[in-house]
């Protein structure tokens, strides 16, 4: 089987090449190629010798992904890719005023089967490998004839039970020679793997981590999110302190609202105790209803109430922007039309 060149970073690159009796350079050239031209043909890389064209093509595959159907509505567009082995994924980009953002996903399907989810009705057939996270963000970037400015770990899967590969991915689109996205501009989203966290408080990046909360309490949270038995709440929180002492980094919390479920004052009070005292920020997700799943968007004065429970009590706190409202935007809904069928 062929390599994937979009798993590879400069210096496995040049290694690979060296090797093979090329020299430093044509990496860099390459990458120049792939990167700043967005040239995925190895025979129109005009400035390589014809038997390095050739070395490439035998050895080599650019672009893996098939787009498969791409939905659109003012401010979202909705990606549907095939894999080489017929899976499909998906991604979101959102078109903010400060700049264009991906949300990708990490797995075929999940298991960790949060009950609010669509992808997690589908379970994990797959982790995806570095190129496949890669390459769709670069596909969506030739297609929409845009650059990405933020890239967002929260699409279909756990990026935590996929380890290696997304922090590869992190570091490699990170890279000025590749796609340059910015650390800071890059966020990781769990939903509370305790192990993970601490393993990655100690890699030293400056991505941002994000953590799934949903609940304010166990009993609650169990019933949404089936991680909490394995790892219930006080494990969470303690590991997220211990990452805020040592990155010095603020992590946001993420809490989608579900209509009288976990959007009363009563929860807001509950979750002004819980992060009272650390350095996060609250990021509250209106819910987007899909027809297979038996939860309710809150209304919009709960959602204000909730909010202002927090404010009022110094935390954090933003309500995300819908995106997307008239296509399948809900995590997992185009993926899960896609394999109904
Ligand atoms: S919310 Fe995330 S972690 Fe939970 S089932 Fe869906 S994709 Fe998996």
């Amino acid at each position: 089987m062929k390599n994937k060149i979009f798993n590879y970073d400069i210096a496995e690159l040049t290694e690979f090449l060296i090797k093979n009796n090329f020299k430093k350079y044509n990496a860099t050239q390459i990458f120049e190629w792939l990167y700043e031209h967005n040239e995925t043909n190895f025979n129109n890389m005009t400035n390589l010798s014809k038997n390095l064209q050739d070395f490439l093509t035998k050895n080599f595959t650019t672009i893996n992904l098939k787009i498969v159907k791409v939905e659109k509505s003012v401010d979202t567009y909705k990606f549907l890719f095939c894999l080489e082995d017929n899976n499909y994924i998906e991604s979101v980009v959102m078109l903010h005023d400060y700049g264009k953002s991906v949300c990708i996903s990490t797995q075929v399907g999940c298991n960790m089967g949060c009950t609010f989810c669509e992808s997690g009705r589908l379970k994990k057939i797959r982790n995806l490998q570095t190129y496949e996270m890669l390459e769709q963000i670069y596909l969506i970037q030739k297609e929409l004839n845009i650059k990405i400015n933020s890239v967002v770990l929260m699409g279909i899967g756990e990026p935590f039970d996929n380890y290696d590969n997304v922090l590869k991915f992190v570091k490699l689109i990170n890279n000025p020679k590749t796609l340059a996205i910015g650390a800071r501009h890059i966020t990781i989203s769990t939903c509370g793997i305790v192990p993970k966290i601490k393993q990655f408080s100690e890699e030293n990046l400056q991505v941002n981590l994000a953590l799934s909360l949903h609940a304010p309490n166990n009993e609650l949270r169990s019933k949404l999110m089936k991680i909490n038995k394995v790892y219930p709440i006080e494990d969470v929180l303690k590991e997220i302190k211990n990452y805020i002492n040592k990155t010095n980094r603020r992590v946001t919390i993420e809490y989608l609202l579900l209509k009288d479920v976990n959007d009363q004052e009563r929860h807001a009070l509950e979750l002004v105790k819980l992060l009272k005292n650390l350095n996060v920020y609250v990021n509250l997700i209106p819910y987007n209803e899909t027809s297979k799943i038996n939860y309710n968007k809150s209304k919009k004065v709960q959602i204000l109430k909730f909010y202002d429970i927090l404010k009022k009590n110094n935390i954090n706190v933003t309500i995300r922007k819908e995106f997307g409202k008239e296509i399948s935007a809900a995590c997992g809904q185009l993926r899960s039309k896609e394999v109904n069928k």
